[in-house]
């Protein structure tokens, strides 16, 4: 079991959904109702991250960029072989089904007592997400964790979104600290691109949006399979 030495370091960066939120359930439930609605056949396990990515995109675009790059978001796996109007039904279908779905979400069990220890410790807390950071804003309120963090960036802070390295570094020159000091939490191979092109420690939680073995080749500093293996490498 992989242990870290917490006093090495001075500050945390978490990803919000997968690591802190818990939306699994709700995109489960969407491709469900996709699936069912329009007969689609697809294995759900092996599309989880392509829909996770594609929904974490189309949040980050105002409607007519969503419109005029629909041809390209719409080409996904589990969307193959469809006619493009149909897409267009089954991609607008998805995401409303996801955002109903997405209000009855919660934080995985746990996260919120290990962000409050780490914060009792000192140390520097921040989000950094590909969705916007009043999404960001409205989730931590809705579960009093505002208090604990004292930066959050999300798309509309950066000139590029994970895999690239920019937030992460941006985030360490606002705290004024090496990248030796921080630590990356992220749930999918995007977050672990980016912790690693910005040399910091990451750590990925294999919490069910991406595949382990893709999130394994992506060669994480550390693996865990859910929160409570991530509570225990924090040792307290
Ligand atoms: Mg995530």
């Amino acid at each position: 079991m992989n242990q870290l030495k917490i006093n090495n370091y001075k500050g945390i960066i978490f990803d919000l959904d997968g690591v802190i939120y818990d939306i699994t359930e709700a995109i489960n439930k969407a491709v469900a109702d996709c699936i069912e609605k329009y007969q689609l056949q697809v294995n759900i396990d092996e599309v989880m991250q392509e829909i996770a990515h594609l929904i974490e995109e189309i949040q980050n675009y105002p409607v007519p960029k969503i419109i005029l790059n629909s041809y390209d978001l719409l080409k996904v796996n589990f969307l193959k072989g469809i006619r493009y109007f149909k897409k267009l039904r089954v991609g607008i279908f998805l995401f409303n089904q996801f955002s109903k779905y997405r209000e009855e979400s919660s934080i995985f069990e746990g996260i919120d007592e290990l962000i409050s220890k780490l914060h009792d410790k000192k140390l520097k807390l921040a989000i950094l997400t590909n969705n916007k950071s009043s999404y960001a804003e409205e989730v931590l309120e809705k579960f009093n964790l505002t208090k604990y963090f004292s930066l959050i960036m999300g798309f509309n802070d950066v000139s590029e979104v994970k895999p690239s390295p920019e937030g992460i570094l941006k985030i360490l020159e606002e705290w004024d600290i090496n990248p030796s000091e921080a630590i990356f939490i992220g749930d999918m191979t995007t977050d672990i691109q980016a912790g690693k092109a910005a040399k910091v420690k990451m750590i990925c939680v294999a919490s069910g949006l991406a595949q382990k073995e893709a999130l394994m080749e992506g060669q994480p500093d550390i693996l865990v399979d859910n929160t409570q293996e991530l509570i225990k490498i924090f040792n307290f």
